[in-house]
């Protein structure tokens, strides 16, 4: 992992005894420097530090209106600043702690305390960026389908009533497919439960390739799938429908299992804007109505819901 801290200070002089005094720690593998608080933050911007010191008083742009700047900015709060500052100025060094530095060091400042500052915040701040992947991770493991890896049901639920009332709201197009492979028992029953397990990734894998950034896509059952396509309407989301049906039965599934070379689905579609559809319920339960059409109809199709 490679650490990086920036400084900000308008003497040239006191940025080299800084940098000097922190690259023996061998804390940090790359140093960023700025001569006001207008080009520090432009650099935060750019490097994202893991840690910045700086200087209060500077001229034209000082390190309160630095402060003030990264407040604005959420997304770098979990960056620590450390506010170097004269010895008797108690009330900036009040002041720029009240505008989010973590701590501050006096100037002109013992080399061995702001070391040891410096490796505090560090660490803080590598725990905080640790704790943050790890729930990042558990947030994507909680909504993600562990066989297929496409989203599982309850977080689909959410995207669904997100984008389903946006669209009534905004009164835009939205799609739902609902989409079950044919005669699945019989890959089972065939080839086994295992076998079964890798027809249905290869399917989840055919379902989310050529899929758009803001499509969704998931697993919503066994062996069934649903796929929200917002500002999308009927034709677009029968010709999606139509050209997955095509994809997933030209896939070879012979080295999978012997016994079985291809498998099919049946695709249900409901599209919105329609008046008749109130709730997030019915527009799935419409989805899935066009789904048992489709399999009534003999399979391997599409069926669209009310089509006249
Ligand atoms: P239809 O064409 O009407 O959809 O017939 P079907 O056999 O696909 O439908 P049915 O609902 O009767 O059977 C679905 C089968 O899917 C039954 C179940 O054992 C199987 N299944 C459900 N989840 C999984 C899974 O996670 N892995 C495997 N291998 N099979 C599953
Ligand atoms: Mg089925
Ligand atoms: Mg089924």
């Amino acid at each position: 992992m490679i650490h990086s801290v920036l400084i900000i200070d308008d003497s040239q002089q006191e940025r080299n005894e800084i940098k000097a005094v922190l690259e023996k720690t061998g804390l940090f593998d790359a140093f960023y420097e700025a001569p006001d608080g207008l080009k520090g933050f432009k650099s935060m911007l750019s490097n994202t530090p893991d840690l910045i010191v700086c200087d209060l008083i500077m001229p034209d742009f000082d390190g309160f209106k630095f402060l003030r700047l990264k407040r604005a900015r959420q997304d770098y709060d979990n960056i620590p600043v450390l506010i170097v500052t004269g010895r008797d100025d108690m009330n900036d060094k009040i002041r720029g702690l009240e505008e989010g530095a973590q701590d501050y060091v006096l100037k002109p400042f013992n080399p061995l305390e702001l070391v040891a500052r410096v490796k505090a915040h560090l660490r803080i701040k590598l725990l905080q960026d640790e704790l943050k992947q790890v729930n990042e991770k558990l947030e994507t493991l909680s909504n993600t389908d562990p066989l297929t890896e496409l989203f599982n049901r309850r977080y689909f639920f959410n995207i669904l009533e997100r984008e389903f009332e946006r669209s009534k709201r905004y009164n835009r197009a939205l799609s739902l497919l609902m989409a079950d492979i044919d005669y699945f028992k019989s890959v089972n029953d065939n080839c086994g439960h295992l076998i079964g397990d890798k027809v249905l990734t290869v399917v989840a894998r055919v379902l989310k390739t050529d899929l758009r950034k803001i499509d969704s896509c998931a697993r919503y059952g066994g062996e069934e799938f649903v796929l929200l396509l917002p500002e999308t309407d009927l034709t677009g989301a029968a010709s999606v429908g139509n050209r997955y049906l095509t994809e997933i039965r030209e896939q070879d599934l012979s080295d999978i299992c012997t016994k079985i070379k291809t498998v099919t689905i049946s695709i249900g579609i409901v599209c919105l804007p329609d008046d008749s559809i109130k709730t997030a319920d019915v527009f799935l339960k419409y989805a899935d109505d066009a789904l048992y059409a489709a399999k009534r109809a003999g399979r391997n199709r599409v069926v669209v819901h009310n089509a006249k």
